[in-house]
């Protein structure tokens, strides 16, 4: 129900935790948080943001590239399997084996999960959880080449549904991309680094510089730039706005 995104050189956990935080007020059953540490390093917890607060720290979890996601399950019972972020191992691995690649949350609902799934599934992939999320993981990864921002492009023709989704991959670890078609998501532009949220709010304190993403939009954040393309993937300049800060 809540997504919030970070790519920075600073350890950017206690952000994405404290950006969880801000949208506890629109409900949730499950949350997570991912980043990147040498591969993918991943908490989630079907308790409070605080809990998993307490599991990050005891974990000692953190990294300037990350996502996290509050959840209101739709596609699978609330359950620390299906919690987000969700990772791809790629083809033939599963949890247990196989060293994460893609790293993803996502708010909304994928309505030809089925078929996609067994498409992916025929290609090797297994899957680790009952969520239309999961889904959306292996798709970008099964058309990841090398450039992240390319395999979530040609990933999103293939959903038919709502989503705003945040996405980052162990090969490209100073990069997060995001996309959004009925559902919010923007982007918070600071200096040298770059953050997703599904409401500017999260953000608070962090940053007020706020571009706020249209229907169909894709964002690839880096640290020190970003580029947005619009539904058509076109590139588009986007107005940044000063959001007044409410804590
Ligand atoms: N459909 C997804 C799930 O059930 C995302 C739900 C949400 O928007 O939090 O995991």
């Amino acid at each position: 129900c809540g997504i919030v995104g970070a790519v920075s050189t600073r350890n950017i956990v206690p952000i994405l935790v404290q950006g969880l935080q801000r949208l506890e007020y629109r409900g949730y059953d499950s949350c997570g948080v991912a980043v990147y540490a040498d591969g993918l390093k991943r908490a989630r917890s079907v308790s409070r943001v605080a809990e998993l607060m307490e599991q990050v720290d005891a974990e000692k979890i953190a990294g300037g590239t990350g996502i996290a996601h509050t959840r209101w399950a739709t596609h699978g019972a609330p359950a620390v399997h299906n919690a987000h972020p969700h990772f791809s191992h790629g083809p033939g691995a599963d949890a247990a084996t196989g060293a994460g690649r893609i790293a993803l949350v996502h708010n909304g609902i994928i309505e030809n999960h089925d078929e996609l799934r067994a498409a992916l599934q025929a290609k090797g992939y297994k899957f680790n959880s009952q969520t239309d999320t999961e889904v959306i993981a292996h798709l970008v990864d099964s058309l990841y080449e090398g450039d992240l921002f390319e395999a979530v492009k040609a990933a999103i023709v293939q959903l038919h549904g709502a989503y705003a989704i945040a996405v980052f991959c162990k090969d490209e670890p100073h990069r997060v991309v995001g996309a959004r078609a009925g559902s919010p998501l923007v982007l918070g532009v600071g200096k040298d680094e770059n953050f997703l949220a599904s409401d500017a709010m999260a953000l608070a304190g962090v940053t007020d510089q706020i571009v706020y993403l249209e229907e169909g939009d894709v964002v690839d954040l880096q640290l020190g730039r970003y580029w947005i393309v619009d539904r058509n993937h076109k590139p588009v300049q986007r107005p940044v706005k000063t959001v007044q800060a409410h804590s």
